[in-house]
């Protein structure tokens, strides 16, 4: 059981870490809010060892997109705001491993920690292909098409260096969840964080390329995925107006986490 000591402790933790994330400028005031919510649900349910999970991914999602961000922002590929994620960035990316953790205190272990590490995997792995993505050479690929080229940040398109970034992120929380024991049996881990997460951002791209909406700016006529841009709500002119960019975040967490889940069952009957 949880002693008042050790919440308080939590408590200020996730504080910290949600404080942090706004002065180095990753996050808004709402951000801010949304990002304490997601950590607070993460540390009540999973406890400290999850969110220490969260955190690493925070601290890669920042990493990444701060690598070479001016290039980033030369070639129109850079997040705005100096990076900054808003909130429902925030809820998409954090909302499904938030109720797997309140779910793990109904019931609690390996089936929700495979869940939470799949769904965590994918946040990781999808951003960190979206910034290394960015910095390829050769123009991306549509996933569904690969005869085809997009310009670079397009949702669907794929390049093989945004497949190492997906692997290499997946790979770290999985290393790092190894010594925090979030599943009892250490060696189903980084298979399980490699599978879901590489799965997860997959899935994505995937949706990316086929019913994801696309759209434009009304203002500056650049093509955006965004729903508004330039304070104005953009202009519908592929896919489907409901499937936006964070659903595609919700809908991929909980495939790699499904997919995670579907390894710990295969990796326990072998
Ligand atoms: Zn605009």
């Amino acid at each position: 059981m949880l002693t008042i000591v050790e919440g308080v402790i939590e408590f200020f933790v996730v504080v910290a870490v949600a404080l942090a994330a706004v002065l180095l400028n990753t996050i808004d005031a709402r951000g801010f809010l949304a990002s304490a919510i997601v950590g607070f649900a993460v540390v009540y349910g999973g406890g400290i060892r999850w969110f220490a999970i969260v955190a690493v991914f925070f601290i890669l999602g920042v990493a990444f997109t701060l690598y070479k961000y001016g290039y980033k922002r030369k070639i129109g590929g850079a997040q705005g705001k100096g990076g900054a994620r808003n909130w429902p960035h925030i809820l998409a990316n954090g909302g499904f491993a938030s109720v797997v953790a309140m779910l793990n205190l109904l019931v609690p272990g390996s089936v929700m920690g495979a869940l939470f590490l799949g769904a965590i995997s994918t946040s990781a792995a999808d951003t960190a292909a979206t910034e290394l993505g960015l910095l390829s050479n050769g123009k991306p690929r549509l996933i569904t098409n690969p005869s085809r080229t997009v310009p670079p940040g397009t949702s669907g398109g794929v390049s093989p260096l945004g497949f190492v970034g997906a692997g290499l992120a997946s790979l770290v929380i999985g290393v790092l969840a190894v010594p925090l024991g979030i599943l009892p049996d250490p060696n189903f881990i980084i298979p399980l964080c490699l599978i879901g997460g590489l799965l997860g951002a997959v899935v994505d791209s995937l949706i990316g390329a086929t019913v994801q909406r696309k759209g434009y700016c009304v203002i500056c006529l650049k093509p955006t995925e965004a729903l508004k841009h330039c304070g104005e709500p953009t202009v519908t002119t592929r896919g489907s107006p409901a499937i936006e960019n964070n659903l595609v975040n919700v809908i991929s967490t909980v495939v790699g986490g499904a997919a995670s889940l579907v390894m710990l069952w295969v990796l326990s009957a072998l």
